[in-house]
């Protein structure tokens, strides 16, 4: 079975003129699949019928079968994919009341940084995902987008995975996002623990894709305790290349905080922060901890979150809350995939 989803337009096109078939075929099919989001060859109705038979008995539209899928009562949809080897990854799919529709995608199953917090942290790394695996995720959420006629507006690597551990795959997808899918570069944002040398290698691509940087802390021995990644590039090293980031591509970068009660959120750490990125253009989004089976840590409550923002303000820092989603169905990273194993693991 030929995935459909694996090729680009010139692909399929040369794939269909191998069967014998008029290369002006393969726009028809790629409207179908990216225009429509239709998902049945049977549905693309101005092929010929004997077309139509051939893609169905040779060609596949995606290689990912979805094990498990939640709705929160927010409209958040969280998905489980098992992959073809077995693999399981998280995307999430959160619509927002104006017309945003955000898909938050998995860049590898499992993830090898270890961050103690983290769902998929505490799982450890499985393999990279490939650039079609990463795509589809995507493309997925666009189809059942568009056959009710709206569309997928944004996406975000912020989920199983660090993005920039699986850099050329990651960065080819993104490409295709925009190419394919039609989503705009200022519109996708890649999340990262802080891999130095591919913020640098990201600054020089050129793209007005979106940088966030997971920080969480403002001194090494806390960050290296949590996140075992700082032992390699520590806080000094980060936000070098992240001031170099900006001047650079005269961007904005995200710094992301998760908050977490009595540890990070204190009035004097957010003085430290906004001592740390004073003069640097960003933007703070602080995240309420989710809490996960293996760190025992809790969310910071809303008073002592607008002491945090308060603090920051007054080195010029700004941030925003980020609003928790579909936090009734496990849609923190990795948190699906640990509840089904859990249950999958028979009772003692
Ligand atoms: N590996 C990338 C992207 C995946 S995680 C990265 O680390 O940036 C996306 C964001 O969720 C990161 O900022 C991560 O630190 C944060 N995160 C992970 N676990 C969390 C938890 N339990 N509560 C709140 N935020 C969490």
């Amino acid at each position: 079975m030929i995935n459909l989803y694996a090729l680009s337009e010139d692909e399929l096109a040369d794939l269909l003129v191998s069967w014998g078939q008029p290369r002006f075929r393969a726009k028809q099919v790629w409207k179908w699949i990216y225009d429509r989001g239709v998902t049945e060859f049977g549905e693309m109705s101005n092929l010929p019928r004997a077309l139509r038979e051939l893609l169905s008995a040779r060609a596949s539209l995606g290689v990912l079968s979805v094990a498990t899928e939640q709705v929160s009562r927010d409209g958040t949809v969280k998905r489980l994919y098992r992959l073809a080897d077995g693999q399981l990854i998280e995307s999430v799919l959160m619509p927002y009341n104006d017309k945003r529709r955000t898909a938050c995608i998995s860049s590898q199953a499992g993830c090898a940084m270890a961050c103690a917090f983290c769902a998929t942290g505490q799982m450890g790394f499985a393999r990279h995902l490939s650039e079609a695996e990463i795509f589809e995720q995507a493309q997925r959420f666009s189809a059942e987008l568009r056959a009710r006629g709206e569309r997928l507006s944004n996406v975000v690597l912020m989920g199983m995975g660090e993005p920039f551990h699986n850099y050329d795959p990651v960065l080819a997808a993104i490409r295709r996002l925009m190419s394919d899918l039609g989503i705009g570069a200022r519109h996708i944002t890649v999340s990262t623990v802080g891999l130095v040398p591919r913020i640098r290698r990201f600054a020089d691509e050129g793209l007005q894709v979106k940088l966030a940087i997971s920080l969480h802390a403002t001194r090494d021995a806390e960050r290296s305790a949590s996140m075992p990644i700082n032992r390699r590039y520590n806080i000094a090293e980060l936000i070098d290349a992240c001031r170099e980031y900006v001047d650079k591509t005269s961007r904005r970068i995200t710094f992301e905080w998760a908050l977490i009660d009595g540890k990070n959120d204190t009035v004097a750490e957010a003085h430290r922060l906004g001592r740390l990125l004073r003069g640097l253009k960003c933007h703070v989004n602080l995240i309420p901890l989710n809490p996960t089976h293996g760190y025992d840590g809790r969310p910071t409550g809303a008073d002592q979150a607008d002491a945090f923002i308060d603090a920051l303000a007054e080195h010029g820092v700004p941030a925003t809350i980020r609003v928790r989603r579909g936090i009734d169905i496990d849609a923190g990273c990795g948190q699906l995939k640990s509840t089904l194993l859990k249950k999958a693991r028979p009772q003692a």
